[in-house]
């Protein structure tokens, strides 16, 4: 093995019979926890804090394969504790705690808050803009807040953009101005009652008088 090769490579996970194969000189120094049997890591990890539990997991992908993920009740226990209360909440879409400002505000607010009836309901931006369909993600016409300004998920085209300006708009700004102008054009039914009126008139001068088929009307 070169040197360089040696400098760029991963540490672990060591060979599960051995300990240490698997795993190069430079990084003999690390090994001993990773040169540990299987089952040491696993009886060690039953007593550790989910904080601990986390961090171990984030070391190699060896600990995270054979260190079981946190349940997202645990991870919703976490967040009330000492610790990690205001600081890091848990997101039920990809089931990791996540920092206040990956969450819409609303999300970490009164039920939705730490410890809160719908928190186990609460997840992340991030998820919240995975496609549709799905459940724990925005709807079509959601909002929310993002870095200090409203988004949304237009009713229409699905498409996420700034929410334009007006109380509970749920279209992106090209939508809307469609809807608006939709809205304020004349319905088929005014449309067709003023084209027979129109009719009648033009009619009216040719006979002079009004035909009896619309008298009888
Ligand atoms: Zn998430
Ligand atoms: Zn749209």
């Amino acid at each position: 093995m070169d040197l360089q090769e040696s400098k760029t490579r991963p540490l672990g996970p060591p060979d599960l019979l051995t300990g240490m194969e698997g795993m190069n000189i430079n990084d003999a120094s690390k090994a001993s926890l990773l040169s540990l049997p299987v089952e040491l890591h696993l009886s060690i990890s039953s007593y550790l804090t989910l904080t601990d539990v986390l961090a171990l997991r984030n070391i190699t992908r060896y600990f995270s394969t054979i260190i079981p993920k946190p349940t997202h009740a645990e991870l919703l226990e976490a967040e009330i504790s000492d610790e990690y209360c205001y600081i890091l909440y848990a997101c039920t879409g990809c089931h990791r705690l996540r920092r206040h400002h990956q969450f819409s505000p609303r999300m970490i607010k009164r039920t939705h808050r730490a410890g809160g009836r719908k928190a186990k309901n609460r997840f992340c931006v991030e998820c919240g803009k995975r496609d549709l369909p799905g459940v724990d993600r925005y709807q079509r016409g959601s909002r929310w807040e993002e870095n200090g300004e409203v988004w949304l998920r237009c009713l229409d085209c699905l498409e996420f953009d700034r929410a334009p300006r007006g109380k509970g708009v749920q279209r992106c700004g090209g939508c809307h101005a469609a809807y608006l102008e939709l809205m304020s054009a004349p319905s088929v039914d005014e449309e067709t009652d003023q084209e027979d009126e129109a009719e009648v008139i033009v009619e009216k001068e040719e006979y002079g008088v009004l035909p009896l088929c619309y008298v009888l009307r």
